[in-house]
């Protein structure tokens, strides 16, 4: 039997498993009645402890058809104003209940697309934030990026609010691929954009690429590599694309008969991978590349790497507060998720009331299933002897599934009482191996594929 052969028996191409920003994952969430958890979650924050911001951001001029991000259309910046004025007045929500000195270590503005905003609202935006969760020193501000909906203007408003990280959307350079998508970038667009952003100081980029759309074959991907090399990112993401037009409806418009096959898919991923590592970029997790010294890098080696909403990080803030329509926040006791519907979240802003509708508390063993899934989403290695320092008696809870990890992925992992390490080939269904642990499977939830 071929490695191939082996991982589809272990059902690399057919596992719908979460992508485990989160344990538990979103859809877990439960209808939450008020809000009584989120304010307590915020009143009880200790000031001394940096919190980390997310301000999700849910317009976009174009809709490419391949993403399912929880975004409108718009042509006019008149919702967008009014949406602003509504994370104006949630912020100030905020302000009532949060401790004084809570000071902000990261914010990350997403969408959507935060760079639709014009400089007068970045700063507007910027400005309220700070008003009520001060930057803390050495704090670092990311911004997701659409090079097509942005210019010099735009980057030195975010420059002078303190960005330091931009987030930039790639996918792919092909021309035939873009169409496919609905999506088009020229490369020379989003060249200049990168050299505006360094012009402006900023010096950690990111290049967000999408791996199985439709057309893609090795020689196309490969040249998109070859691009993205020229523009020498500091890091880069490589997500497959996960097709859910039952989840989001343009993707409906996806030619499915152009969308590569399982081999392919899986070729496509290997191929981008290797090329990275071969140019020096450490691979980070199941998806991420990085230049060596970056901070995600040296989070990797140094066992600091986390899980957060936007995949891989190294933040190492326990609190993130997350501010518009759909955000999550995370507390040591649980999350909360804003209104996903912009409108059905302004409604609870204007009558007054914090902006969480749905939520989950953890208990001890979510606690422990989440630090076990983290472990091997990041570090492919599940560190037992943290467990039971940490846990205590409660780790020994997955010690049956562990069992059973051994005996279904045999040689793709090794196994002794200080840990359960997943080999270099197994990397590839470590998703797949980390949802053994999940003891929340929703019911109903269709999730994308594990590569
Ligand atoms: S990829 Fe970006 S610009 Fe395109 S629809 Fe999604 S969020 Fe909007």
């Amino acid at each position: 039997m071929t490695q191939i052969d082996r991982l589809r028996a272990l059902g690399l191409f057919d596992s719908r498993v979460p992508r485990y920003t989160s344990y538990p994952t979103a859809p877990v969430f439960t209808p939450q009645s008020g809000t009584g958890f989120q304010t307590q979650a915020l009143a009880a924050l200790d000031p001394a402890e940096p919190v980390s911001v997310y301000i999700h951001i849910p317009f976009c001029e174009r809709l490419c058809w391949f993403c399912a991000c929880r975004t409108q259309g718009t042509q006019t910046l008149s919702p967008v104003e009014s949406y602003l004025g509504t994370l104006e007045r949630e912020l100030d929500l905020v302000r009532r209940v949060l401790p004084d000195g809570v000071r902000m270590g990261r914010m990350h503005w997403g969408g959507g697309t935060p760079t639709i905003l014009p400089p007068e609202m970045i700063h507007r935006l910027a400005g309220a934030v700070k008003a009520v969760i001060p930057p803390a020193d050495g704090w670092e501000f990311s911004v997701e990026i659409d090079p097509t909906m942005v210019d010099r203007a735009k980057i030195a408003a975010l420059a002078g609010e303190g960005m330091n990280r931009a987030s930039i959307g790639i996918q792919d350079f092909d021309p035939l691929v873009q169409a496919a998508i609905g999506r088009i970038q020229p490369y020379d667009v989003t060249r200049d954009c990168v050299e505006d952003l360094r012009d402006a100081g900023i010096a950690s980029l990111n290049a967000d690429l999408v791996y199985g759309l439709p057309h893609q074959d090795e020689a196309r991907i490969s040249a998109t590599v070859d691009q993205v090399l020229r523009l020498a990112p500091d890091r880069v993401a490589l997500f497959g694309y996960a097709h859910v037009p039952w989840v989001s409806k343009r993707q409906k418009l996806i030619d499915e008969a152009a969308l590569p096959g399982d081999m392919a898919r899986y070729r496509l991923s290997e191929l981008a991978a290797t090329r990275f590592r071969d140019a020096g970029y450490a691979a980070i997790g199941i998806d991420h590349f990085a230049r060596p010294g970056d901070g995600l890098e040296r989070a990797a080696r140094s066992g600091r790497l986390r899980r957060n909403f936007q995949g891989y990080t190294d933040d190492t803030c326990g609190t993130l507060i997350g501010l518009g329509a759909s955000s999550i926040s995370r507390f040591a006791e649980g999350y909360v998720q804003n209104a996903p519907a912009t409108a059905a979240y302004a409604q609870r802003i204007e009558a007054g009331q914090l902006a969480g509708t749905k939520g989950h508390v953890m208990s001890a063993d979510d606690r422990l299933r989440g630090r076990a899934i983290e472990m091997l989403m990041c570090d492919f290695r599940l560190d037992r002897r943290e467990l039971r320092a940490r846990f205590g008696s409660l780790s020994a809870t997955l010690d049956p599934t562990t069992a059973l990890i051994e005996e279904r992925f045999g040689d793709l992992v090794t196994l002794t009482d200080d840990a359960l390490t997943i080999l270099r080939d197994g990397h590839a269904v470590a998703r797949i191996i980390a949802s053994s642990y999940d003891a929340h499977v929703p019911e109903g939830v269709r999730y994308s594929r594990a590569t």
